[in-house]
């Protein structure tokens, strides 16, 4: 079992990547698969989905970065980051890109019913039973609300 929030991988993430050097960067092409195991943020039980990300990135090496100068990127959706030495981590890049797809608000399923609010019983099981119809105690309230003259 794991804490609300976090989400554990439960294959290898699948990647593929088409590095090309340009003329004073290299440019990264890459597609990402991942199956995830998240908690749903309604019934809080665990389910497993695919995520996937496609992503640009351009490496510029770490030395040759111009220290005050801004790069304006056309695209906002690419990513651009420093590399030092002969070796390229793509690692904390990709990382990010999978984070990135991962739900802020994970659904098991869209109809997910979630949990009874009065005893935590999970709905999409069985109906519990309990009455949860407060909103409508109050509408039924107000349809018998009568103006004095
Ligand atoms: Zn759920
Ligand atoms: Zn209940």
């Amino acid at each position: 079992m794991q804490n609300a929030g976090e989400c554990g991988f439960l294959s290898p993430i699948r990647l593929q990547l088409t590095v090309v050097r340009e003329y004073d960067h290299i440019r990264v092409n890459g597609r990402v698969e991942a199956r995830v195991r998240l908690n749903c943020s309604r019934c809080l039980k665990e389910y497993e989905t695919e995520v996937f990300s496609s992503f640009t990135i351009f490496y510029t090496p770490a030395a040759g970065m111009p220290q005050d100068e801004e790069v304006e990127l056309a695209e906002e959706d690419l990513i651009s980051a420093t590399y030092g030495g002969d070796e390229i981590d793509f690692t904390s890049e990709i990382a990010e890109q999978v984070a990135m797809e991962i739900p802020f608000q994970p659904l098991c399923k869209e109809d997910c019913r979630g949990l009874c609010t009065r005893c935590g019983a999970d709905l999409n099981g069985a109906e519990c039973g309990c009455d949860r119809t407060v909103e409508n105690v109050k509408l039924s309230a107000l349809k018998n609300f009568k103006i004095k003259k």
